[in-house]
């Protein structure tokens, strides 16, 4: 398979990341989750500074920030800010109420940028988020827009959080993802949008290997594969 770079891009709750680790791993190929990068920076200025908003200097205290991930052949993936793994630190409900503050950054997207482009290098690579094929890989080989309805995508985050043992609301969650697709799709930088040249799947009515299976039958009919 010569080097390709697939770039995924949706809403919160869409599947991308649960899609493209398992495409990964059948593929053999590196798996890249962005939002876990917004994450980490999110939640590294809440350490420094508790608590964060458009005022905060962001720019200047991500300069020497060294973040990295790693991905497993067992689809896992670790985020690890100053050599501190923080994989499970991130997921906190704090860091979602504060992230809009760091996403809508100029100098940290410009930052997230250059270490994404960094990482993927010369390897293959699915890499998920919001402005993937339209901001970080302009040319990627596939880009795909992955979609479903708000209800569909709030009752995967609640039974996602209810596995790992957590009481939730439904309804909560479902105005949270009413409000994180805003925030997404308002921001003047790196808005999360549906690229002309990307290839739309609506997986309201899909089962997550249904999804698997398309994008895998894309790629290996890409020219460069
Ligand atoms: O994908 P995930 O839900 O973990 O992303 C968390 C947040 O990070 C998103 O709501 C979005 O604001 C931000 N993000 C972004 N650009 C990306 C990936 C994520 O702004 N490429």
């Amino acid at each position: 398979m010569k080097k390709i770079t697939v770039a995924v891009d949706g809403p919160a709750g869409s599947g991308k990341s649960s899609v493209s680790r398992q495409v990964a791993a059948m593929l053999g190929i590196t798996y890249i989750d962005s939002g876990a990068i917004y994450r980490a920076i999110t939640w590294f200025f809440l350490e420094k500074y508790g608590d964060i908003d458009s005022e905060t200097p962001f720019g200047n205290g991500i300069k020497g920030l060294d973040i990295r991930q790693e991905y497993y052949s067992d689809r896992t993936t670790k985020t690890f800010v100053n050599g501190l793994d923080v994989s499970q630190l991130i997921r906190s409900e704090e860091v979602v109420k504060s992230i809009q503050w760091v996403s809508s950054n100029k100098a940290v997207r410009d930052f997230v940028t250059t270490l994404l482009r960094e990482w993927a290098g010369e390897k293959s690579i699915i890499m998920d988020g919001r402005d993937i094929g339209s901001v970080v890989f302009p040319n990627a080989d596939l880009k795909i827009y992955l979609d479903a309805s708000v209800e569909t995508r709030a009752k995967r985050r609640y039974d996602e959080y209810v596995a790992t043992g957590k009481n939730v609301d439904l309804k909560a969650i479902k105005k949270q993802i009413i409000q994180r697709d805003s925030q997404d799709t308002a921001r003047e930088f790196g808005a999360l949008k549906r690229c002309e040249d990307a290839v739309f799947v609506d997986t309201s009515d899909m089962t997550q290997d249904q999804v698997v299976n398309k994008l895998t039958e894309l790629i290996e009919n890409q020219d460069s594969v």
